[in-house]
């Protein structure tokens, strides 16, 4: 189950963002590989029979928790299923209630980013 953030506005939501969320908000993820393995039972997992497959999961190096899990054919690389991000381990990263952000909104978390990081390292 996905916990969700219930910010009332935009204010509210810059105030309650953890500091790495705001990273991922306003960078974006910066995926990297955390483990690989072959699928042993890939008709469990819905995928045509006959063929190797491997299981790539990735994790964000801003350790906002997110992970994604991605699916290769392991003869030709060719990605099967596209990675699908899991918010599981990511409580309070989506919201509800707040619907899309707008231009605005967006310059929030910017300026809001820049006032932590500026705090942090003195910039
Ligand atoms: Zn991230």
């Amino acid at each position: 189950m996905t916990d969700y953030l219930t910010p009332r506005d935009i204010d509210d939501f810059v105030e309650q963002i953890k500091t790495n969320y705001l990273e991922c908000r306003v960078h974006g993820h910066s995926r990297v590989a955390s483990s690989a393995g072959r699928i042993a039972d890939e008709e469990s997992e819905g995928l045509p029979p006959g063929i190797e497959y491997i299981l790539k999961t990735m994790r964000c190096r801003n350790r906002c928790g997110i992970i994604w899990r991605e699916v290769l054919n392991a003869d030709t690389g060719e990605v099967v299923n596209y990675a699908v991000p899991d918010y599981t381990k990511a409580p309070y990263y989506l919201t509800k209630g707040m619907g899309r952000l707008t231009k605005t909104d967006r310059g929030r978390l910017r300026l809001e980013h820049l006032a932590r990081w500026m705090e942090k390292n003195g910039g």
